[in-house]
């Protein structure tokens, strides 16, 4: 109880720090007291115990390790080395697991008392700090272990300091709409996403027959309740799959779920130009069954690819436009995931994308004039961040595995802190598995909505009407929707009356 009443604390400082319109704060604006952590354990990983190959090294040919040496061996899965530490204060910790790669980038699982918090990365040849940060651990005895993900490092220890505390300001979101001539539509429902922010969770699922199918379906059997959002995806206007005979109802489902009182998230999976295709024409946004070079195309060296890619865009721009037409703003997220490079838009670099982004946005906002698009930017890497005045709101997409309902709060607070120069609201914008929202409060990771893919993730594929219970159980998926936090489609105001804050007038 206490947590929710710190929270609601802090939506209210945000409906208090009215900001006039255009002056958006930057995070610069509000310096911090420096924090001086406090270093709880230093556990050496030589001393802790190991699984698989992992062991400690007795021909020590690395220098600058402390203790008598380190461990190395994460080559096959489930290697692990395991430490057991003594925690005095339940709080919040940074697991630094001491360490150097082999070779480039290495990242590997961290596991506290045997569930998956996250993972950490090493790139640094040298003993480098490679951390997990806040992570809750309550006083007592707890096991932490470094699994083998990619492997390949050697592990000199394990030190335990007090995390920083989180700057609240990150729950205050000070970015307008980067669209001045945002429809009224638009701004209401920013208003409201403004409102409820650092507050509450939308409720989101991707459905890609609308809200009579079968994920919002089983939701409903499950809970009595459906979710305030709808994802959907553009992906079958494409022009390369309409020639092999696709077609789409989505924007007939957005227009009537905004009719039915429902929020609308729309992702593009963009099938590359027919040209380009070398696989299978319908999985043709994958970069791997594509030779499009998007790098090419955007330094002009490729006029027909540019022409091609234009075409696209205008075919997506109709069905925008039909929903501008109808009244209904989205949370629109396209080019997702570039940093992750599976998607040929992400596979030149961030150059190349962030030049497709923003051409994106000035044809889709001041050539075509649509003015009802959240523009929500799914980079998920600082490098390829085109500018605040191109992004509305930060997604970020996280498979953790299966049944792994913690809140994923260091991605939520890297998201926060790390790509924008103000403060703008961040997303869970696609998820597998749900978060326990009361780990969320805890944590402070107050995604502003989360969206569960379809699919799998909800649904047994043999079966139309079963419930898949390999990435959320039953009592999860309850307890996710009867939270008082969470918001369901019965919960939203009425949108065509919900009063538009001042600083997007
Ligand atoms: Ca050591």
């Amino acid at each position: 109880m206490k947590k929710e009443k710190e929270i609601l604390s802090i939506g209210l400082a945000a409906m208090l720090g009215v900001c006039a319109a255009g002056c958006a704060i930057s995070k610069t604006d509000t310096p911090k007291e420096p924090f001086v952590p406090e270093t709880v354990g230093v556990y050496e990983a030589e001393d802790a115990s190991f699984t698989g190959n992992v062991a400690a090294v007795t021909d020590l040919k690395l220098a600058g390790y402390s203790g008598t040496g380190y461990v190395e061996g994460f080559q096959d899965d489930s290697d692990a080395c395991t430490f057991s530490v003594s925690i005095a204060e339940d709080g919040f910790y940074d697991l630094n697991f001491v360490s150097t790669s082999m070779g480039g980038d290495k990242y590997n699982y961290v596991v506290v008392d045997g569930e998956q918090l996250g993972t950490v990365w090493i790139a640094e040849s040298s003993f480098s700090d490679s951390v997990l940060n806040r992570v809750y651990l309550t006083a007592g005895d707890h096991e932490i272990r470094l699994v083998k993900y990619w492997g390949w490092i050697s592990l000199d220890r394990l030190e335990i300091v007090t995390s920083e505390p989180i700057d609240e300001a990150v729950y205050q979101v000070t970015a307008g709409l980067c669209n001045p001539n945002a429809s009224d539509e638009t701004k209401r429902l920013y208003s409201y996403l403004m409102d409820i922010y650092g507050k509450k969770f939308l409720s989101g699922q991707y459905c890609d027959t609308g809200q009579r199918g079968k994920e919002f379906q089983l939701i409903q059997s499950v809970t009595g309740k459906t979710p305030a959002v709808l994802g959907l995806d553009f992906i079958e206007y494409t022009p390369s799959r309409v020639e092999n005979g696709s077609n789409s109802m989505a924007t007939e489902f957005a227009i009537n779920f905004w009719e039915q009182g429902g929020i609308v998230t729309f992702c593009w999976h963009w099938n590359a130009p027919s040209k380009y295709l070398t696989g299978p024409w319908y999985s043709g946004f994958y970069n791997d069954y594509t030779n499009i070079d998007l790098a090419k195309i955007m330094n002009g060296q490729d006029q027909e690819g540019y022409d091609l890619l234009m075409a696209d865009i205008d075919a997506i721009a109709v069905q925008l436009q039909r929903l501008e037409d109808a009244g209904v703003p989205i949370l629109w997220r396209p080019l997702h995931e570039a940093s992750g490079g599976w998607f040929w838009w992400g596979a030149s670099g961030p150059e190349a994308y962030k030049k497709l982004y923003i051409l994106l946005y000035e044809r889709l906002t001041n050539e075509y004039g649509l003015d009802n698009l959240i523009w929500v930017w799914n980079g998920q890497d600082a490098d390829w961040y085109p500018g605040d005045e191109y992004v509305d709101i930060i997604g970020e997409d996280i498979y953790p595995g299966e049944r792994v309902y913690t809140s994923q709060a260091a991605s939520y607070l890297n998201a926060a802190n790390n790509y924008s120069t103000e403060y703008k609201m961040v997303y869970l914008s696609e998820n597998g598995c749900l978060f326990d929202p009361d780990l969320a409060v805890r944590d402070g990771a107050m995604w502003g909505m989360w969206c569960t893919w379809g699919g799998e993730f909800v649904a047994k594929d043999s079966a139309f009407n079963t419930l898949s219970e390999q990435y959320t159980e039953e009592f999860m998926i309850k307890q996710v929707y009867e939270h008082e936090a969470v918001i369901t489609l019965d919960e939203l105001p009425d949108f065509s009356t919900y009063k538009i804050r001042k600083e997007l007038k």
